[in-house]
């Protein structure tokens, strides 16, 4: 049985034992004491007893002083000290009150390494491991790790830490793992990947799972929107972050089925790619050769895409009609497919250009319409759509076409949404084009459809732009 353990990080005393009633009410079943939060050791750590099993932890490298005050903790009420596996203190306590941990900030190494570093952590208390988790890979490998520990019976600690390591913690119920460590604040997070108490107590034992995978997915607005979108929905739920190396795609279906996540979008660089992983594709996403939403039915994964009718629903924020428009898309990865299947099923002539031109031509031949070479560009748009990252947070801070092809009537649309202005935009906005649009209400569009196809619910749309507006400002 896990419990939802809250991390006390304070000053004083009088605090820890504020903050630590503080978490009672809110839920944990299990308190950590952070002593080397305090910048003196309080003479008094009677707040250790709580109610509740409580945790003293001292990360320190003044061992023999550490000693002395392991002792009072447990003198003072403490259920558990936790000892690093590397420590000289390891083994001078008795087994029944030690956690003794062992961290990699790094990485996490293959199951039978966590398995041996399991056996060894064993020998001194309950072990504890927490592992760096940055993919795919490593998340199987928790996964096996845990499904051995739990078959032996014997309590364990287990944790997959920074941002892709999240979705361990929210499964720690299936993990098996004894304590699920929280932060009692956002701000009071003691490890990377924390999530809050409030939200652990919120999610319960069975929580629904979605996800979005690409790689790096350092930008990506969509968790905010996302787990607004549960919220206001009152539905048990959060979306994680799980990037994947190219390399490591082949690994997300089996991370979906273990960890029970009910849908997965797909992002840059992985929309085209992920489409042999799956076991049926719906025709649109067929008709467009790039997928943006995972579903987990009960048949297989299927895949669908929802970006379509984002880029339907921000042409017609601002009426831009693609019927016999003279259109060209910038871009030939998966969104850029996306949007030549919607623009040419809504009857526009189509035109598209790309970095790398073979790539334009081979999509171009795909639906029948011309490739042009950006050099060749001239001014002959009614509609311009960008879905390269050229301009995003974090690319290259560029425009993917000379300034030289923006008319009056052109409706400009980058698929980038931050920054709110692109240099695309910024350079369409001041040759006077008809409208420019970003990449927000795709976003958003193309998430609720995603909401709708895992949860069956419309989700509240204008929570999601707030969302969007706080992640953005
Ligand atoms: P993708 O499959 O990896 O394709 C990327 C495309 O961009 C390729 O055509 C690539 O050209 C081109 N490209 C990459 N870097 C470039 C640069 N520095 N200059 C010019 N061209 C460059 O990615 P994707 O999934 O289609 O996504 C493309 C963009 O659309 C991303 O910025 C993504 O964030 C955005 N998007 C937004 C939404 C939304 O909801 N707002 C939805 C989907 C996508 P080469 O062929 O030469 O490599």
């Amino acid at each position: 049985m896990t419990a939802n353990c809250a991390v006390i990080v304070a000053k004083d005393e009088g605090e820890a034992r504020t903050l630590a009633k503080e978490a009672i009410s809110k839920g944990a079943e299990a308190l950590e004491f952070r002593l080397d939060s305090f910048p003196v050791i309080p003479a008094d750590l009677s707040f250790l007893t709580c109610g509740v099993p409580s945790v003293a932890t001292l990360r320190s490298p003044l061992d023999e002083e550490r000693k002395d005050i392991f002792l009072r903790a447990l003198a003072s009420g403490a259920t558990y000290i936790d000892i690093e596996s590397d420590s000289v203190l390891r083994n001078r306590f008795p087994k029944e009150q030690v956690i003794c941990s062992y961290h990699d900030f790094e990485k996490t190494p293959a199951e039978d390494e966590i398995l041996a570093i399991f056996n060894d952590l064993r020998s001194s208390g309950i072990p504890k491991a927490a592992f760096m988790v940055r993919g795919p890979a490593d998340l199987l490998a928790v996964w096996s790790a845990a499904s051995v520990l739990r078959e032996k019976g014997a309590p364990f600690i287990l944790i997959g830490m920074g941002a892709a390591g999240e979705v361990t913690r929210i499964r720690a119920f299936d993990l098996g793992s004894m304590l699920n460590y929280c932060a009692l604040r956002p701000e009071l997070a003691s490890a990377p990947g924390q999530i809050t108490l409030e939200e652990a107590e919120r999610l319960g034992t069975d929580p629904q799972v979605t996800a979005v995978t690409g790689y790096p997915l350092t930008h990506t607005f969509s968790p905010e929107i996302h787990n607004a979108a549960f919220k206001a929905a009152k539905i048990l739920g959060r979306y994680v972050k799980i990037p994947s190396a190219p390399e490591e795609l082949h690994l997300i279906p089996e991370v979906i089925r273990k960890y029970r996540i009910i849908g997965m979008n797909v992002t840059i660089p992985h929309k085209e790619s992920v489409i042999p992983f799956l076991k049926r594709i719906d025709p649109l996403a067929a008709s467009a050769g790039a997928v943006n939403t995972i579903r987990n039915s009960p048949a297989g994964l299927e895949g669908y895409n929802t970006d379509m009718l984002g880029i339907a629903a921000s042409l017609a924020s601002v009426d831009a009609d693609p019927k016999g428009a003279e259109a060209l898309i910038i871009g030939a990865g998966g969104a850029a497919k996306a949007a030549a299947a919607y623009l040419k099923a809504a009857g526009a002539r189509l035109s598209i250009t790309n970095r790398t031109h073979s790539r334009a031509e081979t999509l171009a031949e795909m639906f029948g319409v011309r490739a042009v070479k950006l050099e060749d560009l001239a001014p002959a748009y009614q509609l311009i759509l960008n879905a390269t990252p050229a301009g995003m947070s974090g690319f290259e801070h560029c425009s993917p076409v000379p300034h030289t092809i923006f008319t009056k009537d052109t409706v400009v649309m980058d698929m980038i949404y931050d920054p709110e202005v692109t240099p695309l935009l910024a350079a369409a906005k001041s040759a006077g084009v008809r409208a420019c649009i970003n990449g927000k209400t795709m976003l958003i569009e193309q998430a609720a459809a995603s909401f709708t196809l895992w949860t069956g619910i419309s989700p509240d749309r204008a929570v999601m732009r707030k969302a969007f507006e706080a992640r953005a400002a």
